[in-house]
């Protein structure tokens, strides 16, 4: 059975939530699992900070930058405590071309904006990979862009579907490895020209290899209790809904309750595919 497994920005935001997200996977070792994996904690939001500071020619760009990279190394310190940090030299790179990228302001916002906030999710899943290799998890880290094909639509890529499918395919085939570990958010044009998916596209990015592989089903793995009828930050009241219907899963995604991206649900129940979250 394939499965695709969610796990958000809360999801990683710490050592201690990477560690237990490893647990959680050997849990399922029978099942080949797609492990689609967020930008760590609040990273997004900060990544969009830092465009906007350094658009405007700020000085404070370098420092959110800073704090940022301060962030992760807190959570690298600590998975790899009293080891070697293997993923260092490549977190070390990432970051560079990360910097390089803020300063191409000549670029359009929303390209701009593909080309640098992409860098959360391919630095998150750099120090899971690792951790991973660290715990003995074999596992294949694949480049989302290089298989999620979209169109130039920066910001709000739409995939290609049929190119993609070829692409998720082949690797799937070629991969002897039981746990694909990706990021979400992320794709790429046929060009090769990073894109995003809009905002919680990682979701989306869960559905679309979910689609694609025929999985059996797509957990979203939170740090809330089930799916929600409302944001829980702003309503927490919001109430536990335990079953509910493709259309309706649509309704509320699209009603602004922050829980599922709302290209999510479409290509799922075209093929039938339940989303699960817990
Ligand atoms: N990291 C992106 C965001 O925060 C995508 C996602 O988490 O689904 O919107
Ligand atoms: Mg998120």
């Amino acid at each position: 059975m394939i499965k695709v497994f969610k796990f958000g920005g809360a999801s990683v935001k710490d050592a201690c939530a990477v560690r237990n997200m490893s647990d959680i996977l050997m849990a399922y070792e029978s099942d080949n699992l797609i492990v689609v994996v967020s930008a760590m904690g609040k990273t997004t939001n900060a990544l969009e900070k830092i465009l906007r500071l350094s658009r405007d020619n700020s000085a404070d760009a370098s420092v959110v930058f800073e704090q940022l990279v301060n962030y992760h190394k807190t959570i690298t310190d600590e998975l790899f405590k009293g080891e070697q940090n293997t993923a260092a030299p490549e977190l070390a790179k990432l970051w560079r071309e990360l910097w390089d990228k803020f300063q191409l302001t000549h670029l359009s916002y929303d390209e701009q904006y593909d080309q640098t906030v992409s860098y959360g999710e391919l630095i998150s899943t750099t120090i899971i990979s690792h951790y991973f290799q660290k715990i003995g998890m074999k596992h294949h880290h694949a480049d989302a862009r290089k298989l999620i094909i979209t169109n130039h639509r920066f910001r709000s890529a739409d995939p290609d579907w049929e190119t993609t499918s070829g692409k998720v395919n082949t690797l799937f085939e070629q991969t002897s490895e039981k746990i694909l570990l990706t990021q979400g958010f992320i794709g790429g044009t046929s060009d090769k020209r990073t894109t995003t998916l809009g905002r919680e596209g990682s979701d989306f990015t869960s559905a679309i290899l979910a689609w694609c592989l025929n999985a059996s089903e797509v957990v979203i793995w939170k740090d809330v209790p089930g799916l929600l009828n409302a944001d829980p930050k702003r309503f927490p009241a919001a109430l536990k809904i335990s079953q509910i219907s493709y259309s309706e899963a649509i309704e509320l995604a699209y009603y602004g309750a922050t829980v599922i991206h709302p290209k999510t649900i479409k290509p799922l129940e075209n093929k039938n595919i339940p989303l699960k979250v817990q």
